[in-house]
């Protein structure tokens, strides 16, 4: 059984976990404090408003916890805010810096609002090296825009504003600008498994 935990303090974390409970030997967790996180396996951040998450995971001393799990070697998957939450740089389409708080633990820079705001949401489609092409919802989502280092931008999308990173990895960390837990497809949880599981 790999225990799967899915950061609860804001955003659409209810959806992650119904999705992980339909895949046979998970178990999914709600992750509310520090040390939630000792039984797990692997990570989700999930979307929702990043500045608030990021607000609560300091308040809570899940910043210190998220590091030491990731700094462990279990896998973390951020999803559209969960992926602004680790990224080392962040910019606003809108705003320029947004001077937020992220864990910093992906060399990557994430463009936020990067395809308008909440009335642009859409659905389309990302090709995902390794996992093929993957229905995508994005909702006031970011976009990928650099990696540097050991990360790597694995999975894209063609919009009408141009070329964008969707998917990033760097060694146990995964970055998704859109929402799987939307349309169901489990490619990506497995692979966050078979992260848990190496
Ligand atoms: N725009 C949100 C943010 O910047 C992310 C949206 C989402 O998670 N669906 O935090």
């Amino acid at each position: 059984m790999v225990s799967v935990g899915v950061l609860a303090l804001q955003g659409d974390f209810l959806e992650h976990i119904q999705l992980l409970n339909s895949i046979p030997g998970v178990g999914s967790f709600a992750v509310k404090f520090k040390n939630d996180l000792d039984k797990l396996d692997a990570l989700i951040i999930p979307g929702g408003e990043s500045t608030t998450i990021g607000r609560l995971l300091t308040i809570k001393g899940l910043d210190v916890g998220i590091r030491e799990f990731v700094n462990s070697g279990r896998p973390v998957m951020g999803v559209c805010a969960g992926a602004i939450l680790l990224a080392k740089n962040v910019v606003d389409r809108f705003v320029g810096e947004t001077g937020q708080f992220t864990l910093r633990l992906m060399n990557i820079k994430v463009l936020r609002n990067a395809f308008g705001r909440e009335k642009d949401s859409f659905e389309s489609e990302v090709f995902v090296d390794i996992l093929g092409n993957m229905k995508a919802v994005f909702i006031r989502g970011p976009a990928i825009v650099e990696a540097w280092g050991d990360a790597k931008i694995i999975g894209f999308i063609d919009h009408p504003l141009g070329r964008f990173g969707a998917v990033a990895i760097e060694r146990n960390l995964i970055a998704v600008a859109f929402h799987p837990e939307l349309t169901g497809d489990i490619r990506l949880y497995k692979y966050l498994i078979s992260e848990a599981r190496r």
